[in-house]
């Protein structure tokens, strides 16, 4: 199992090490990579987070898409209003949140061996 410190930015990873990068991932993902089962992944836009097929098309991205704007593209996102991109922030947290805290953590080396069967 992981060990993981939020406030520190750290993970433990049984197999890599102490101190790598690590992905947080929604809890299908965790679970598949636990169960040695290759999913596709999909990231949350601006977030990063890696969220399987079932739970990235649960999420409606209209309230970005229909802005105009690339929803993976921070920049674009930037570009439009303060009001408008700080409705896009906020929801975005909501989304990560809901899908994505606390649902799981697979340090960086990890999360390449499981995406490249993907
Ligand atoms: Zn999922
Ligand atoms: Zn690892």
């Amino acid at each position: 199992m992981f060990f993981i410190n939020f406030k520190m930015g750290a993970i433990d990873c049984k197999i890599h090490g102490l101190g790598v990068g690590f992905y947080e991932t929604c809890k299908h993902i965790n679970f598949a990579i636990r169960s040695k089962k290759y999913i596709e992944t999909f990231d949350l836009p601006i977030f990063g987070g890696k969220l399987c097929r079932d739970c990235y098309e649960q999420i409606d991205f209209s309230f970005i898409d229909n802005l105009g704007v690339n929803r993976n593209d921070l920049d674009s996102i930037l570009s439009l209003p303060e009001e408008q991109a700080q409705i896009i922030e906020d929801t975005l947290t909501l989304i990560y949140e809901q899908f994505v805290w606390q649902r799981g953590i697979v340090c960086l080396f990890c999360f390449k061996e499981f995406d490249k069967y993907s």
